[in-house]
């Protein structure tokens, strides 16, 4: 498979350069050049099935060009220690749970397949890299997650001094080894600038092999759509074609669906869960996009005004509202509505629900009030409900159980080296790092 930029047809890559430039020169997106048709493996495809066994299956059917039969089991393998679990929240929504990596949301899936991706890319021409990335606290922790440990590559994480949370600062500081964590004397933006000086610093780039993994990255995005394949896989049985509900910010997750879609997944249709950052469901509803300022919400990951991921699915369908709106409905959520949610759950089930997916999970039951005849619909839970304790506790009164992954980093000790929130001591640091 071929990728090509946004904003440049001209611009054609392989995988592999697509995951190390991550965004194309012209400030554009990686997209696929053309659909695939992969109804054959859609068709072959069962309950008996893991998840490692579809990626497998999916990596060599995308990429089969780029990644030899032995290098992709070993790439899946290694990428995909935790699997998604489904399982049913009533009889007609069922929850995709993608909670159970290392950092306990669904961004673990694609930081650690482009971790792997990276690491057999480099393994094979002996290169190394060093992602470099700046961090408000959550987004970070998967990354550094991910590529702790991998071979020819280092990690340093910028992040704000005292404005990050406790257990956000210990996720990103506890790993050691190839992780390195600079606490900087500044804000988020600080952070962000010097990254960005950095990419931009010539004798850095000479000297440094920087790069970088973030989320609009090919390598994030196109693993996410192996769940939604192996959930269909898991459904197949009863003959259901799913309705996927997916609660959104930058909309990577919901178009790695649609990309499974595209290439010929049986479905009835996906539903776009925001918070009330909701242009992507009034451009669905109206046909006009208005970008605007993100407001904050409970569901703050979602809390995004411009989401980049818009211009993928307009590449997709080709700009054509009516023809993505046949596909993709969209829902917007209020706060008020997330919190009524997770206290319903909790006292009618006994199920605790993070803020993310109680919007997905009140969306899908706004669809089906309209639409029996939908279910089931899977809701895609992003995040384990002890990573944003607050909001639960807030909502519920009692705290929901801390995940083990978390009870275990918050029992040791923080190691991170302070600079001051400029480019020359994070330079120094680098050159330092990098010999
Ligand atoms: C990032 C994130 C989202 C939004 O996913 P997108 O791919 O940006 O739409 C939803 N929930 C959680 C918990 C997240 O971390």
């Amino acid at each position: 498979m071929r990728f090509v930029s946004t904003r440049n047809p001209k611009d054609v890559v392989s995988f592999e350069e697509a995951v190390f430039r991550g965004l194309a020169p012209d400030g554009g997106l990686y997209h696929p050049v053309e659909r695939l048709d992969l109804a054959s493996l859609y068709e072959r495809l069962g309950p008996e099935k893991g998840f490692v066994d579809v990626s497998y299956e999916m990596v060599r059917l995308l990429f089969g060009d780029e990644f030899s039969e032995e290098e992709a089991g070993r790439l899946v393998e290694r990428a995909f220690p935790f699997s998604p679990v489904l399982r049913e929240l009533t009889g007609s929504i069922l929850l995709l749970e993608l909670f159970h990596g290392p950092s306990c949301a669904f961004k673990d899936f694609g930081a650690s397949f482009l971790a792997s991706c990276m690491e057999v890319f480099l393994s094979r021409r002996e290169g190394r890299a060093v992602i470099l990335t700046a961090t408000s606290g959550d987004t970070g922790s998967a990354v550094a997650q991910a590529f702790h440990g991998r071979r020819h590559i280092d990690v340093v994480i910028l992040y704000p001094s005292g404005r990050v949370s406790p257990l956000q600062e210990k996720q990103l500081t506890t790993l050691g080894g190839n992780v390195h964590a600079l606490e900087v004397a500044g804000s988020f933006d600080d952070c962000q600038r010097m990254v960005k000086e950095a990419f931009l610093d010539r004798e850095l780039r000479e000297r440094c092999p920087l790069t970088s993994a973030n989320s609009i990255n090919l390598g994030r995005l196109v693993p996410q759509s192996f769940y939604y394949v192996w959930a269909y896989a898991q459904l197949k049985a009863r003959g259901d074609r799913p309705f996927f509900c997916v609660p959104s910010g930058n909309f990577g997750n919901l178009t790695a669906g649609v990309y499974a879609w595209w290439w010929g997944m049986p479905v009835r249709g996906f539903l776009a869960a925001t918070n009330v950052n909701d242009v992507v469901p009034e451009y669905l509803s109206t046909g006009v996009f208005t970008p605007r300022s993100s407001v904050r919400t409970l569901s703050n990951a979602m809390d995004v005004g411009n989401p980049s991921n818009f211009e993928r699915l307009l590449a997709l369908f080709e700009g054509d509202h009516r023809r993505m709106a046949a596909v993709i409905r969209g829902e917007r959520v209020t706060d008020e509505e997330t919190l009524d949610t997770i206290a319903r759950y909790w006292r009618e089930r006994e199920v605790f629900l993070d803020p993310h997916t109680a919007v997905g999970v009140k969306a899908s039951e706004r669809l089906l009030e309209r639409e029996r005849g939908v279910a089931p619909v899977v809701t895609l839970a992003t995040a384990h409900p002890g990573k944003f304790l607050e909001v639960v506790e807030d909502a519920l009164g009692i705290r929901p159980p801390l995940p083990p992954q978390l009870e275990e980093v918050l029992a040791k000790e923080k190691r991170a080296v302070k600079i001051p929130n400029t480019l020359e001591a994070l330079k120094a640091f680098l050159l330092d790092l990098w010999g």
